[in-house]
């Protein structure tokens, strides 16, 4: 009997893994990752994505090594190099089969869709899993079977199916016997925030432990920068070291089973807003061809580049909004209040596009997520599923003044603001920014709102 190709993606764990889980009771198990260079480019993913991509792969090859299963580390241009290449770990590993988790954004799919047409000429049996969402994506649908496209429906559906048949993570695969010999680790490597960031399965199972330890001040404390108080599992959400499904059957246990605790806590719904997302991306495939959920939604964008460039460099003259890009820019990571905040500031303050910003986080974000940033710029930019209403456009001066109540944030990430009193660091006098060279407002706040709301009507 010829092996079983586990082809990892981003599902970089060892544990409640579909794909390899079914592959381990079926045989022999032989896995590869492949790294397609060129198409990450094109899919604007950043270089500390990567980075953290790589150091994750290290750790889970130990991990896999553990179990005597050998990891393969290559790379590649491009999405049909990818195919290639498989087809030549196939014959190179004397495989009969192959194991993998659906990804949802459209190239992948189509990617797959390629790769499953190719292999049949060839006899290679293909399995494929949902390994990313904690509910299958086919049960979540109204009594008429259509795809939900308000969130609060979608998580009353949600909660009604995890009643019905609660879920269970799986377990790691048992081990094997074969010897690990020759395994191949090209290494595409990149910089990024290691004091941040520690890699791998178990520093993100450490990370929800030390999380759930003090969830229940999660509601409280989540909307201000200042205090480190969400998860900061996102990274590892986005690469799979960690899945949606661990984190709720964590937080369930956590509550003693009680399902009432868990349907009722905030975190769980933001865990559920990345299922929603994910729903809507399988829904609706031109989301990710640079569409708006929403088509009739009003798009004016003028794209002011001045104000653009000044929002990347985290020099608009607004602090807050200063401080969110340069959290951004500095640590790869942004605090969900204020990427609400920065993208509303660039797409419906300055009118500037907000595929433009989509892109610019992208290109930052450790946690880059299509599906979770498209559904946050558009949700922002009211153009999405169950976007805020288009009126609704947060004041920087009063976001400021209310989630970083004495400027700790603003202090920490614009320094040169750092000796101003509390009051005054919100919006620095014309006098207080000359004198520490601090930049005067990129736009006028209350014209640039009335400009919005009329372009927007
Ligand atoms: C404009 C914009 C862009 C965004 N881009 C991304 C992105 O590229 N990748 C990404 O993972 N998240 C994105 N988010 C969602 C959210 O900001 C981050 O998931 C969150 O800040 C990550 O920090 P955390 O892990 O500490 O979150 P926690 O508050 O601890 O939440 C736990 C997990 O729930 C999920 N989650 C939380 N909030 C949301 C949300 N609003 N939408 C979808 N999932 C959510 C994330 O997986 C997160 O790790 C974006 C939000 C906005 C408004």
């Amino acid at each position: 009997m010829g092996k079983k190709l586990v082809w990892f993606r981003q599902d970089l764990r060892v544990r409640d893994n579909p794909a390899l889980h079914e592959a381990a009771n079926e045989g022999e198990v032989v896995a590869v990752f492949i790294e397609a260079q060129e198409q990450r480019k094109q899919h604007h993913e950043s270089a500390a994505k990567v980075g953290f991509i790589f150091d994750t792969l290290l750790e889970l090859r130990s991990e896999l090594n553990e179990l005597g299963i050998p990891l393969h580390i290559k790379t590649c241009a491009t999405f049909t190099d990818q195919i290639s290449a498989l087809q030549q770990c196939i014959k190179e590993y004397d495989a009969d089969s192959i194991y993998f988790n659906r990804e949802y954004p459209v190239n992948e799919m189509e990617r797959d869709k390629e790769l499953v047409e190719r292999l049949k000429k060839e006899e290679i049996a293909v399995h494929q899993y949902d390994g990313d969402l904690a509910l299958e994506p086919s049960l979540v649908k109204n009594k008429q079977g259509e795809p939900y496209k308000v969130f609060t429906p979608y998580k009353k559906a949600w909660i009604e199916i995890h009643k019905h048949s609660p879920i269970e993570p799986l377990s790691s695969p048992h081990k094997q016997t074969s010897n690990i010999h020759n395994q191949v680790t090209e290494d595409f490597s990149q910089e990024y925030r290691h004091d941040l960031w520690q890699a791998g399965e178990v520093a993100a199972h450490e990370r929800l432990n030390q999380f759930l330890d003090g969830v229940d001040q999660y509601k409280d404390q989540r909307d201000i920068p200042a205090v480190a108080g969400t998860s900061f599992l996102s990274p590892y959400l986005a690469m799979g070291s960690i899945s949606a499904k661990q984190c709720i059957h964590a937080l369930l246990e956590h509550y003693d089973g009680d399902e009432q605790k868990l349907y009722g806590n905030t975190w769980f719904s933001e865990i559920v807003w990345r299922e929603f997302y994910r729903q809507i991306l399988i829904d609706n495939p031109q989301i990710a061809k640079h569409k708006a959920f929403n088509t009739s939604a009003k798009e004016v964008w003028v794209n002011n580049k001045e104000a653009f460039e000044a929002w990347k460099e985290g020099r608009t003259g607004f602090p807050i909004i200063d401080a969110a890009m340069r959290q951004l820019n500095q640590t790869g990571w942004m605090h969900n209040r204020l990427r609400m905040n920065a993208a509303m500031f660039l797409n419906k303050l300055c009118l500037v596009d907000w595929r433009l910003g989509e892109k610019y986080f992208m290109e930052k974000l450790i946690d880059g997520d299509f599906a979770s940033n498209n559904g946050g710029w558009q949700w922002c930019s009211s153009t999405g599923a169950d976007g805020a209403p288009y009126f609704r456009i947060m004041s920087p001066l009063s976001q400021s003044k209310r989630f970083d109540p004495k400027g700790d944030f603003i202090r920490k990430l614009v320094p040169e603001l750092e000796g101003l009193d509390n009051k005054s660091i919100h919006e620095p006098s014309v006098e207080q920014r000359k004198k520490v060279g601090y930049p005067e407002p990129v736009i006028d706040y209350k014209s640039a709102r009335k400009r919005a709301l009329e372009l927007l009507s």
